[in-house]
């Protein structure tokens, strides 16, 4: 009976570390992630503004919301 405390704060800590690596392991899912959205597409890049009219757009995003200019700079490239 005398290691039930001490047993107690190890499974506490071995929690702690669970958690720790989770997040370090979704960390690592994530950057592998943008790698490979970066290494599909290496010739179009995330700037912060609209690629077509040049406007702000929201971070990770290339076009104004709404797809217009998106179709827009699509067919100036000759892309579908
Ligand atoms: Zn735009």
């Amino acid at each position: 009976m005398g290691c039930v405390r001490p047993c107690k704060n190890r499974k506490k800590g071995l929690k702690l570390d669970e958690i720790d690596q989770a997040q370090e392991r979704e960390e690592i899912g994530l950057a592998d992630a943008i790698r490979a959205a970066r290494a599909q597409r290496p010739a179009i890049v995330a700037t912060g503004v609209c690629l077509y009219c040049l406007e702000p757009v929201p971070y990770g995003h290339r076009w104004c919301i709404g797809g217009a200019c998106r179709d827009a700079w699509c067919k100036e490239r000759g892309q579908k």
